[in-house]
C-alpha cells in the first residue's frame, strides 16, 4: 500500500470516528509508512527533525502511542521498532514474518490463530490484553 494510501485511510477512519488527526500524527504515520524497514522512536524523531525544528521526544512518544492504540501502527517487540498496518486495523493480533538478513517486516494474519488462542486462555481465567506473534527467518530474497 502506498504512503498516500495509508494516510488516506487513516484520515477518513479518524473523521469518521470524530477522532483528532493533528500534524504530528501524520507526520510520524507517513515516516513509518514511507520506510521500507521498522523503524525505532529515534528514527522517528531525527525524520521528524527534517521537516520541523527541534521535535521533542515526547511529542513523538505521544503521536506513536496513539497511533499504535488505534492499529495504523505495530510495535516489532523483538525490534523495538515500529511498522504500518497493511490490514486495514480491523484485526485483533497479528503475525510478523522478521527477515533477519534485511530487516524487512511482513505482516500475514490467520485470523483464527488469536480466536483459538483467546478461548484457550479464557478458559484459564487470564486477562489477554495484547498478543503479537513474531516470526524470524530469512525472506524469499535473502535466501541464496
Ligand atoms: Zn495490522
Ligand atoms: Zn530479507
Amino acid at each position: 500500500m502506498s504512503t498516500n494510501k495509508v494516510i488516506k485511510e487513516v484520515e477518513v477512519y479518524c473523521r469518521e470516528h470524530g477522532i483528532r488527526f493533528t500534524d504530528q500524527r501524520r507526520m510520524a504515520l507517513e515516516i513509518i509508512a514511507s520506510s521500507k524497514k521498522p523503524l525505532g522512536a529515534y528514527d522517528v524523531l531525527a525524520e521528524m527533525g527534517k521537516e520541523v525544528e527541534n521535535p521533542k521526544p515526547t511529542t513523538v512518544y505521544r503521536a506513536l502511542d496513539f497511533l499504535l492504540e488505534h492499529a495504523f501502527i505495530h510495535k516489532i517487540e523483538s525490534l523495538n521498532a515500529f511498522v504500518v498496518c497493511h490490514a486495514g486495523h480491523s484485526h485483533e493480533g497479528s503475525q510478523f514474518m522478521v527477515c533477519d538478513d534485511c530487516g524487512k517486516v511482513e505482516e500475514v494474519h490467520l485470523c483464527h490463530l488469536p480466536k483459538d488462542l483467546k478461548k484457550k486462555i479464557d478458559d484459564t481465567g487470564f486477562q489477554l490484553t495484547r498478543w503479537n506473534t513474531e516470526i524470524h527467518g530469512t525472506c524469499n530474497r535473502c535466501q541464496p
